[in-house]
């Protein structure tokens, strides 16, 4: 790592434009071991997703390294297509998914990886989940890593309020999937000193967003939160959701949402960057 870039980042951190951090997550590892013990459902959404971002790959990049591996489906489909994949978690419930090489790491410390030593990184529905000072760390890794591409995606601009949950067990309210920062296309322009911004663009079946008054009337006043009964609270590792306070005004509140004409969009934002 040069100077320069590092000069980069330092100025990045002072800019507001894509840090925006809902809940701490206090035990990054512990919650995702739970998270990925407790399985995971592949919709036809999340294969389209998978399938868009194996064709992105540009065709000079052989070997990649996937940071945040999760499931490990993108890996394995991957090394399906004759691309050499490492996989990055710091999970080890989620690498004993992967079929093929895998570094237990966090993506902020990538010891052990040389500069410039895989063609491309690969990092999908990862960086969301970051604190800030990972966050920060793992740009500048992927920056030292990569050699010819970094490819990521990100959720397309995610109204967090439709993915809050509270817990039954020690009252705190958290990203039911774990998710701590919001991204716009905007977000993802400069992100990497090394390398320039091919393209960015929003992708996926669109998705119908909640009603925004609706959605505060559910949460705030029904106190009716969401749930994913796979994941744990990030506090207290519990499974267990809060009862919602007034159960019939959030579900009025459900069924006056569908009925409502609601705006839709892409779930996902993809961007390539190549070397400069
Ligand atoms: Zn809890």
């Amino acid at each position: 790592m040069n100077q320069g870039s590092r000069t980069n980042y330092e100025t990045r951190r002072t800019t507001p434009i894509f840090v925006r951090e809902v809940s701490p997550v206090v035990n990054d590892q512990a919650f995702y071991d739970l998270r990925w013990a407790s399985g995971s459902i592949t919709t036809e959404r999340e294969w389209n997703r998978i399938t868009a971002t194996i064709r992105a790959i540009p065709p000079d990049c052989h070997s990649i390294l996937d940071v945040g591996t999760g499931n490990g489906l993108l890996a394995n489909e991957l090394a399906g297509t004759g691309k050499s994949v490492t996989a990055v978690d710091i999970s080890e419930v989620a690498l004993s998914k992967v079929r093929g090489p895998t570094l237990l790491r966090s993506a902020d410390n990538l010891e052990g990886v040389a500069d410039r030593s895989y063609d491309l990184v690969l990092c999908t529905e990862m960086l969301e989940h970051l604190e800030h000072a990972t966050y920060v760390g793992a740009l500048r890794e992927f920056n030292r890593v990569a050699r010819r591409a970094i490819l990521i995606t990100v959720p397309n601009r995610e109204l967090m309020r439709e993915h809050m949950g509270l817990c039954g067990h020690c009252g705190s309210r958290f990203h039911i999937w774990g998710h701590r920062r919001r991204f716009t296309q905007d977000d993802l322009e400069t992100l990497f000193p090394s390398f320039a911004t091919a393209w960015v663009s929003a992708f996926g079946d669109q998705l119908p967003k909640y009603n925004w008054p609706l959605l505060w009337m559910r949460t705030a006043i029904a106190k009716a939160w969401f749930i994913d009964e796979r994941s744990p609270c990030p506090e207290c590792h519990s499974f267990a959701p809060a009862a919602p306070k007034y159960p019939s005004l959030a579900r009025l509140c459900d069924l006056l949402n569908s009925n409502l004409p609601k705006r839709r969009r892409e779930p996902w934002l993809m961007a390539l960057y190549r070397v400069r």
